[in-house]
Parts: structure tokens; sequence; C-alpha cells
């Protein structure tokens, strides 16, 4: 009989701590698993899939407005109706809610609802209960960060964008990474005046420089309101329940809404880690060592709490690395270098591997490939947007070390040239693959 209650006690029901208990469960621990707010955690219900559905949904009114050019008539005037958007997809994550749910408790793992946080090495409490664990694992992920100014009261987050009573017409976003151009693309394709505010020169910092500027030329075709090196002050509410945006450099804004996309901060204040001796970086994210073990050796910490790659695939394979870990003993497998990745703005960007800027950086003797081309969709559509795709290949070994896309369906195809950089493809091998035509993908193996 064991000492403890449970051989692991997981704290957060979010992507990395829902697998990491699932997979533990399977291998025949006791796991309970403490979740405060939804099942799923961040990317199934404030994150990722809410937010794919929104794309979706943005992206009907540009084929209506196309599928005119092919026939397809009486399709413009269409309406959007916010409420049935916004339903729909509350309703879609409630079904998820129960899918994850039933995931956990069909692998025998305890659920406990409730704030959880750690009173002992092995011991955590959620209220008045206390739970002993051999191991403690804390996956509580991150939460948005707005700074504070005068009238920063009224601006909503990602938090709060999916369940809005009310679609605001005019709407600026602040920020320049994936949320706040995601979000930008959403609400311009729904219909909304789109302001994006950004306080630096050029937007998506560390994606390709290239595919930075394609993006804002063709956000900026699609009616998207740029403003780069500009600076929130203070916002004011007006009487008719409006936001008016005053600038640090005098200008102003009215809006119905501000969205803040300015980066998401780790979830540890009050889990009582510092107490424990848990070593807690500045910026709030637990430090932890190759097998995701903190200071603490029965405690440890994976997902975007640990301040790694913010992404949920990378929770997933850290939760699969680390209980394999526990398994065999073995360091926990796991690869840092190529995570592909992609931003559903519009259109879409997929990356993976160096951008051309860090390849040189790293010493690389470079050699860049590189096509803007009109899609076919186009050419009878007659929709002014380009696609872009860019392959960074290291002269001297041959090997492909960075693959971006600009266009439709970008992360899906990117996904594929991820498996072929991780086999370490070098170009000859991308000239020495057949495309697929008429596709945009073939593109990537035609570049000479
Ligand atoms: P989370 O999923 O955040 O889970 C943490 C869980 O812990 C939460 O459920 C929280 O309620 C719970 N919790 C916290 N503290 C406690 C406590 N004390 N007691 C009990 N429970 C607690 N990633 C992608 O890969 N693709 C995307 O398209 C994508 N889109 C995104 C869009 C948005 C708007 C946002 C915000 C994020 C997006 N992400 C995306 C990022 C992705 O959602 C996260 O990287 C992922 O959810 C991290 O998983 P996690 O397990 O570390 O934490
Ligand atoms: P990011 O870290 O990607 O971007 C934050 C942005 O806000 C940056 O442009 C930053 O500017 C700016 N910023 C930071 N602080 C301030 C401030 N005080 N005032 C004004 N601007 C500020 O965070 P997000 O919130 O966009 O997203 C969080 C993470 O979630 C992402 O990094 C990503 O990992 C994940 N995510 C993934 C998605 C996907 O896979 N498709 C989608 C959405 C989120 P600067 O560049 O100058 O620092």
């Amino acid at each position: 009989m064991s000492e403890f209650d449970f051989d692991l006690f997981v704290i957060g029901a979010g992507s990395g701590g829902v697998r990491a208990a699932r997979m533990a469960a399977a291998a025949g621990m006791r796991v309970a698993v403490a979740e405060d707010r939804y099942m799923g955690g961040t990317c199934v219900n404030v994150g990722c899939v809410p937010k794919k559905l929104f794309v979706y949904a943005s992206s009907y009114r540009e084929s209506f407005e196309d599928a005119e050019a092919y026939g397809w008539e009486g399709q413009q005037g269409a309406r959007f109706a916010w409420p049935t958007l916004r339903d729909n997809n509350a309703r879609e994550i409630a079904r998820l809610n129960g899918i994850y749910r039933n995931l956990l408790s069909n692998s025998g793992v305890q659920i406990l609802n409730g704030r959880a946080s750690l009173v002992g090495r092995q011991q955590v409490a959620i209220g008045d209960d206390t739970y002993s664990a051999e191991r403690i694992l804390v996956a509580t992920g991150g939460w948005p960060q707005v700074p504070e100014f005068p009238g920063s009261e009224y601006v909503i987050t990602s938090n709060e964008v999916f369940s809005l009573e009310v679609f605001p017409r005019r709407v600026l976003v602040v920020g320049g990474g994936y949320i706040a151009v995601e979000f930008a693309g959403i609400f311009a394709g729904l219909g909304a005046e789109t302001h994006l505010s950004y306080r630096g020169e050029l937007f998506l910092r560390g994606f390709d420089n290239d595919v930075r500027k394609f993006v804002r030329d063709e956000m900026t075709k699609k009616g998207t309101l740029l403003r780069f090196n500009h600076r929130v002050a203070s916002i004011e509410k007006q009487g008719d329940g409006s936001l008016l945006v005053h600038s640090d450099d005098g200008s102003e804004l009215q809006v119905d809404a501000v969205l803040y996309a300015t980066g998401r901060k780790p979830n540890t204040k009050d889990l009582g880690l510092e107490k424990l001796g848990v070593v807690v970086h500045k910026d709030g994210t637990i430090g932890v060592d190759d097998n995701f073990r903190s200071s603490v050796t029965s405690i440890y910490a994976l997902g975007d709490v640990t301040g790694g790659p913010e992404l949920t695939p990378v929770a997933l394979a850290e939760a699969m690395a680390l209980v394999k870990h526990w398994q065999t003993g073995n360091t926990a497998e796991i690869d840092y270098n190529n995570i592909p990745t992609a931003v559903f703005c519009q259109p879409n960007i997929g990356t993976v591997g160096l951008t051309e800027e860090e390849a040189r950086q790293a010493g690389i003797p470079v050699v860049v490939y590189k096509s803007d081309f009109k899609a076919m969709r186009h050419s009878v559509s007659g929709r002014d947007e380009r696609t872009l795709m860019k392959l960074v290949v290291d002269r001297d070994t041959d090997k492909v070390v960075g693959a971006h896309m600009v266009g439709p369906d970008a992360g899906e195809i990117i996904q594929g040239l991820a498996v072929a950089m991780k086999a370490g493809a070098t170009k000859r091998i991308f000239d020495q693959t057949i495309g697929i035509h008429p596709t945009a993908a073939e593109e990537f193996v035609t570049m000479r």
C-alpha cells in the first residue's frame, strides 16, 4: 500500500495536463487532476479551437465575393449574425469539455474541481481538502497580460472576445504577435472596421522579414488599418458606450472594442511554489531541467508555465516525453528544433526552421529561393491576393534549413515540409520530388 493518495497529482487540465494524466494512468499510475476553470484548458476553451472556428467564419465573406466570378449569383449582401457564431462556438466548446472529462475519467483519472495550490513538497490543497502524491505536475498554463494605463479596465483580451454580447463594429487590436494578427484578420473578415496598433516598426517579430512585410501588405489590401510605431496612452469610455483611444502621438480613435493581445504570463501566482523552494524565474515561469523536474525533486512542470514555445503540440509532446521518462528512466526525448507553426491570419502564415535572418546570423552560407504568385483561384475571381513561398538553404550541406509561406492553407502545407526537414531533406531532394498539379504546394518543389 502506497503512503500517498496518488502516484501523480496534475494541476491544470489543459493540453499538457490532460495528456500527462491520461498517459500516466495508462501506464498504471494512480492519477488525479485538478482544474478550476474549464476542461481542456486554454486551447479548447479560449484558444486554438474557438479561434479556428472564428477564422473559418471570417473567411466566408471573401468566398461569397469570389463565388460570383464562378457563376454563383446572389451571394452578395449576405449578412453576418454574431450571436449565431458565438452560440454555436459555445455549444461546440461545451461538447469538447464533455469529451475531455470522459477521456480522463475513462482512463481512470480522478478529476478534482477547484483551485489547487501546493502546501508541501508532496501535498496539494483544494479548498479545505489536502491530497498527497509522490509526484506533482504543474501544468497551469498562462493568462493574458495587459499593461496598466488610464482606461485599461475597458479593454478585453482573448479570454472575453469569443463571448461578447454584441459584435463590435469598430475594433482596435493592440499587439503584433500571433493573437493580434489572427484577431485583426477575424474582425476584418467579419466586416468590422479593424485597426491594429503595434509599438514597433513592423509586427510579427521573430518571423522571416519577407513574411512580415508580405503579411503587412496583404492585410492592408484586405482592409485592416495597420498602425506601426503606435502606442495607446489612455482610453475613455463615451456616453454611448464607445471607447475613445488616445495615442501618445496625440491622435484619437473611436471604436467599440479594444482587444489587447500583448502576450501571456504564466499562472504561477499563489500556487505556493516559492515557499517550497521551487525556482520561479522573474517572468513567472518555472525553471525545469531536461526531464521537466523543478528545483524540488517531487515537483515537475511543463507547457506554457515553463516558458517554452507556447503551442499546444509542444505541451502535448512534453507530456508524452515526461511520462515516457518516468516509465523508462531515460532522459525525456524532445527536440525543440524545427517546430512548425502557423498563424491563422489572412492569408495564413506557415513556417518551420530558421528565418533567413537567423540563418545568416548563425553564419550559415545561405541560398534563398522565393516565389511570389497569384493563386489559380484568383485568376478568375480577380482578387488581388498573392502567395509567398520561401526556402532557406545551407549552400554547404544543401540542407533546407527554413521553409516559410504566406497563403491559403499555409499551415496544412508546412506540416509536410516539417517532416521532410526533420528527416534532413536537401534542396536536391525537394527538386527530385514530383509536384502535385495544380496546387500551390507544388511551388515548393519547383523553385529553382
Ligand atoms: P493550458 O492549456 O493553459 O492549461 C492550463 C490549465 O490549468 C487551465 O485549464 C487552467 O484553468 C488550469 N489552472 C491554472 N491554475 C490552476 C490551479 N491553481 N488549479 C487548478 N487548475 C488551474 N497553440 C497552438 O498550437 N495553435 C493555435 O492555433 C493556438 N491558438 C491560440 C489562440 C489563443 C487565443 C491563445 C490564447 C492560445 C493559443 N495557442 C495556440 C496556445 C495554446 O493554447 C497553449 O500553448 C496551450 O493551451 C498550453 O497548454 P498548457 O497545458 O501549458 O496550458
Ligand atoms: P506574443 O508574445 O506572440 O506577442 C505579443 C505582442 O504584444 C508582441 O507583438 C509584443 O511586441 C506586444 N507587446 C508586448 N507587451 C506590450 C506592451 N506592453 N504594449 C504594447 N505591445 C506589447 O503574444 P500573443 O499574446 O499574441 O500570444 C501568446 C502566445 O500564444 C504566442 O506567442 C503563441 O505562442 C501562442 N499562440 C499561438 C497561436 C498559433 O499557434 N496559431 C495563436 C495564438 C497564440 P514586441 O514584438 O515588440 O515584443
